[in-house]
């Protein structure tokens, strides 16, 4: 086979007409033959193994019968109607369904004949049936029998209406196999091919469809699979190192005066080795001529803004400006506050930009961002407006990445004349390793995987709701020992006006049981002015007030080192990673640190798992995997406008290891040939431009 049989127009399929050939582009993208080859089959059944009717359930996935037809009935009204056949074997009877299609059907069925059914239950008004199953007498030796292991496609309504169901699929692929000659277009070298053991491309795609035993299946979905990652981290490596070698950036040769005095006068404690190793790392990034895309991964707390105020005063070292933006108002005042009492000792000029800086503040803060006089500048989304310009801007942090979309990212980039500013991008939702290595391949990525020192772990604590009282006593101890807590509700935009009920009734009993004076309770959420919210904000920040009851607003960043217990209310509804960060407002200080999550007494299993996984571990990549595994990488924040996650047949969370060795492989493979310019590569180079003509919107991530 062919180049060119692969590109063939599906319509020359034999049993694809036209009617066929639209639904089979509409629905699954296929226009030619080599599309349908990579229609993979997203399960396998066992067509020797039968099932017994007593043993059914409604949860199971496809399964196969053999049994006779007892009776054949219409039922219904004219236009609901259904066809019903009583299907038994020696061991019970069963319902099987179907709603279209009757009279045809009803017309191939014979009763008191062997059939061998296959179709997946389903329960209806608390009965099993099975609808739409597919029937083959049981004497007939169909071909689709003859190997063991039946692949099952994906089918929509659409197709099995066109006869394209899972089985339709699977025989246009048999007749498109049977037209397949000796060649066939290999895209990995043969050193790839002999160093990760890969069968070739043909045969990995017969078995895919096709398998005869379940180690013929592994070895071809291994191979095509290893494939698909191959290419996008070739992909990711190669824009990657096409940045280092076209974008410039400013060389900063200098680690001179302020950095110096800080780290060895002003700097109140010892680096965590962790964050030494990161300091290096941007060091050897921004002083080696070449722009500096960096993502700086860790946990809360574990001093990423430390690491990021180094880099800043750098690049100060080398008279340049830096800037860094937070994702909200709150957290650009805290890193104003923290950030100006560090460096007060150095003579530094600070300057913060919000949205509530006044007109006639941001015009003077303009005029010396433009001069010069201002060196570093801290703020919010503020700060990527057309207004704000720089004298000399060379490094720009983002903090919480992931709040920022890709198109504000890239308008700070052109603050700066010249080279573009070296970016570093933090962000405290740990991203597992293998997503990272997919989602943001074409960045170097950092991890602090270490707290500072002293730092007593979290303790946290899964409570019922019926055990109220209790935690309400413990909040009183603690707020004896001079401790302040926070009591968080859920916001979900959905539903809103519930979640703004569930959180004035919360803060109502809370005053109730912490009356004033001797308790003082702050309130903060999102519909509250910004003034005010400020001014509830710095009544606990000061110790005013014991309690903070609040939504997820305060989520990111406020840092109160005295506050010891967080409370999260209906904790079910919130996210894992959303948990983790929210639990990472306390254990800030020496003081050991509690974490309530209380929920009501029916959770579902993904719940109680996400509980478990809290009490279980402070770690924020264990987390992060969990999270991964329970609502799959689409869901992850920061992942949804990225098309990379659209895999035919690999699967970002279960083949983590694949991932890693396909990037390994491909870093080789470029290490060798960096343009894939070598006659042994050109397979490689080949399919690559293929993919990347296909894919246009590769070009545009991160
Ligand atoms: P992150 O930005 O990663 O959430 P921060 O930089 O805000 O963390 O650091 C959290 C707290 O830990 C801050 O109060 C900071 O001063 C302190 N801190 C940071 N690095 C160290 C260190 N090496 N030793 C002791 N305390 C540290
Ligand atoms: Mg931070």
């Amino acid at each position: 086979m062919s180049v060119q049989y692969l590109d063939t127009d599906i319509t020359y399929l034999k049993g694809v007409g036209p009617k066929r050939a639209d639904v089979l582009n509409k629905e699954l993208g296929v226009f030619k033959f080599g599309d349908l080859l990579s229609v993979f089959p997203f399960r396998y059944v066992d067509r020797t193994k039968f099932y017994k009717i007593r043993d059914i359930k409604s949860d199971l996935p496809f399964i196969q019968l053999k049994g006779t037809i007892v009776s054949i009935e219409t039922l219904g009204k004219p236009r609901q109607k259904r066809l019903v056949a009583l299907f038994k074997d020696d061991t019970g009877m069963v319902e099987l369904v179907w709603f279209r299609g009757i009279s045809w059907i009803r017309s191939g069925l014979r009763p008191n004949t062997e059939y061998i059914v296959f179709g997946r239950p389903n329960v209806y008004k608390g009965k099993v049936n099975i609808p739409h199953p597919e029937m083959d007498p049981a004497n007939e030796k169909s071909s689709t029998t003859a190997s063991s292991l039946q692949a099952v496609y994906p089918s929509t309504e659409k197709l099995t209406a066109k006869g394209l169901n899972s089985k339709g699929i699977g025989n246009l692929l048999k007749e498109l196999m049977s037209g397949m000659q000796e060649s066939f277009p290999e895209p990995l070298s043969d050193s790839i091919l002999k160093t990760a053991s890969l069968t070739s491309k043909k045969t990995a795609l017969i078995n895919i469809h096709f398998p005869k035993n379940p180690a013929q299946l592994n070895k071809a979905q291994y191979r095509l699979k290893f494939e698909e990652l191959f290419f996008i981290q070739l992909r990711l490596l190669m824009m990657r190192d096409s940045k280092k070698r076209n974008i410039r950036g400013f060389p900063f040769l200098k680690v001179g005066e302020l950095f110096n005095k800080f780290y060895k006068d002003v700097l109140p404690f010892e680096l965590t080795g962790a964050q030494k190793r990161v300091v290096k790392e941007i060091r050897d990034d921004i002083g080696s001529g070449k722009q500096m895309n960096r993502l700086l991964q860790g946990d809360v707390g574990s001093g990423k803004t430390l690491v990021a105020l180094m880099s800043m005063l750098i690049a100060l070292d080398n008279d340049y400006q830096a800037c860094m933006m937070a994702p909200t108002e709150i957290l650009a005042n805290q890193h104003f506050k923290t950030i100006s009492q560090m460096i007060e000792p150095l003579g530094i000029k600070v300057a913060l930009l919000t949205g509530s800086t006044k007109t006639a503040k941001r015009k003077e803060l303009h005029a010396a961002l433009e001069s010069g006089e201002i060196n570093i500048l801290l703020g919010t989304h503020a700060l990527i407006e057309d207004k704000v310009k720089f004298g000399n801007l060379g490094m720009v942090i983002i903090d919480e990445q992931h709040r920022f979309g890709v198109a504000q990212r890239a308008r700070l980039w052109k603050k700066s004349k010249g080279n573009p500013p070296h970016i570093l991008i933090m962000t405290a939702t740990p991203i597992p390793r293998t997503l990272a290595m997919t989602l943001y391949g074409d960045l170097d990525v950092s991890i602090i995987d270490e707290l500072p020192p002293g730092r007593k772990d979290i303790k946290t604590i899964h409570r019922y709701d019926s055990s109220r009282l209790k935690v309400f006593g413990f909040m009183k101890e603690e707020i004896k020992k001079g401790r302040q807590i926070y009591v968080v509700y859920p916001l979900i935009q959905e539903s809103e006006k519930l979640d703004y009920k569930d959180l004035m009734d919360g803060y109502e009993s809370i005053s109730r049981e912490f009356p004033i004076p001797e308790y003082q309770i702050s309130i903060v959420h999102g519909k509250m002015k910004s003034d005010v919210k400020e001014f509830e904000m710095q009544r606990f920040v000061s110790g005013k007030t014991q309690i903070m009851v609040a939504t997820n607003v305060i989520e990111v960043g406020v840092d109160v080192a005295n506050a010891t217990v967080m409370v999260l209310e209906s904790a079910e509804r919130f996210g894992l990673s959303q948990l983790h960060q929210l639990r990472g407002r306390v254990g800030r200080g020496a003081e050991q640190s509690y974490c309530i999550l209380m929920t009501d007494g029916k959770l579902t299993g993904n719940g109680k798992l996400r509980m478990e996984t809290m009490v279980h571990t402070n770690d924020g990549f264990e987390i992060a995997e969990v999270d991964m595994k329970l609502r799959g990488p689409g869901d992850l924040e920061g992942t949804q406008q990225s098309g990379t996650l659209e895999l035919k047949i690999a699967d970002i969370v279960r083949d983590g290891q694949i991932i890693q060795y396909a990037r390994e492989i491909a870093t080789k493979t470029l290490e060798k040939d960096p343009m894939l310019k070598s006659s042994s590569n050109s397979r490689v180079a080949n399919h690559l431009a293929a993919l990347n003509k296909h894919h246009k919107d590769w070009s545009q991530i991160s």
